[in-house]
């Protein structure tokens, strides 16, 4: 298989975890920020995690960089549109970026300009690359639930015009859904889809909780199911997608190697996995990468990979027309 020309799609990627190193030195001279150093070599080295992460959190600080250069339109546009240019690059056609408009108001933004200055990235990617894009509205699981209410106020606005869905990101800890219920059900009868990272260095419970008390339609990682048999025939079942990031697993420690993945054994019983890139910067990836890494530790032939497009499509939170499309492509 010629990995570059393989269509692709990708349902989870964070914006600030896959900011060009480059970028982040031209933004910090325009508008003046202080970073600790301005050599490409040592930016990248700063944005990249460690294969040997001690823990997600280690693998988390990294994204402090990248969001205190995203405080300006010019600069949330402009990482935007370059992410899709990186993906339409190796052919990926169809993408959903996630991002928190709560970090990136420190430079005076309001939720509004956040969430249109992303959208306008996309929209000029979409004008210049065979590629399309739409927006996820990521809450990191430590806000408070009542400052989720005001985005969702103003994301509702743009609901099917670039946004699509809500995501809770970050650290995991046993029992977090039982917190988050309201804003989720909100978001719900609002008619945002619902994805949530859960199981990923936590435990297979909180995939129960994702599914049952926020109505999560596609799991964030969801590695953990292996060890919640409850959670496993729920997602099994009800034909809960998983969004597997399989380099950024092994960083955070979430599994021990590539090979010891559950990917490959979840799609083999029949369970819908994606693969996606996770961070494509701090977990020094890209999707032809992910998809290379599958088939040298797997035996997935081309069906298999056929299988998993399929899986993206069906799942993805794109309108039918773009789904149509996207079938075609493979
Ligand atoms: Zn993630």
């Amino acid at each position: 298989m010629n990995l570059k020309d393989l269509p692709k799609i990708e349902l989870h990627c964070h914006l600030d975890g896959s900011v060009r190193p480059k970028t982040i030195i031209d933004i910090a001279k325009r508008e003046k920020i202080d970073i600790p150093s301005y050599d490409i070599k040592e930016i990248t080295e700063l944005m990249i995690a460690p294969m040997e992460c001690a823990s997600l959190d280690e693998y988390l600080e990294k994204f402090s960089l990248p969001i205190k250069i995203m405080q300006s339109e010019y600069s949330l546009k402009r990482i935007t549109y370059e992410l899709l240019e990186d993906a339409a690059k190796e052919n990926v056609k169809y993408m959903e970026i996630r991002f928190a408009p709560l970090l990136h108001t420190n430079g005076g933004l309001d939720t509004k300009r956040i969430i249109e200055s992303v959208l306008s990235g996309i929209k000029e990617a979409e004008g210049k690359y065979d590629i399309k894009g739409n927006l996820i509205l990521s809450f990191l699981k430590t806000v408070s639930p009542s400052s989720i209410f005001e985005v969702l106020e103003i994301g509702k606005e743009y609901l099917n015009k670039g946004v699509v869905a809500v995501d809770l990101c970050g650290a995991e800890r046993k029992g977090f859904a039982k917190e988050f219920i309201e804003p989720m059900a909100l978001a719900k009868e609002y008619g945002y889809r619902i994805t949530i990272h859960a199981g990923e260095t936590g435990i297979g419970e909180n995939v129960l909780d994702s599914i049952e008390l926020l109505g999560a339609e596609r799991i964030g990682h969801g590695v953990n199911i292996d060890n919640c048999k409850k959670a496993y025939d729920m997602v099994k079942d009800r034909g809960i997608a998983l969004e597997i990031c399989m380099s950024s697993n092994v960083q955070t420690k979430a599994v021990g190697t590539i090979k010891n993945h559950p990917m490959y054994d979840f799609h083999k019983d029949g369970i819908k996995v994606t693969l996606n890139t996770d961070n494509r910067t701090v977990s020094n990836t890209d999707m032809s990468k992910e998809i290379s890494l599958a088939l040298k530790e797997f035996d997935i032939s081309k069906d298999d990979y056929r299988k998993i497009y399929y899986n993206a499509v069906d799942m993805c939170f794109a309108d039918e027309i773009i789904k149509k499309r996207l079938n075609e492509y493979i």
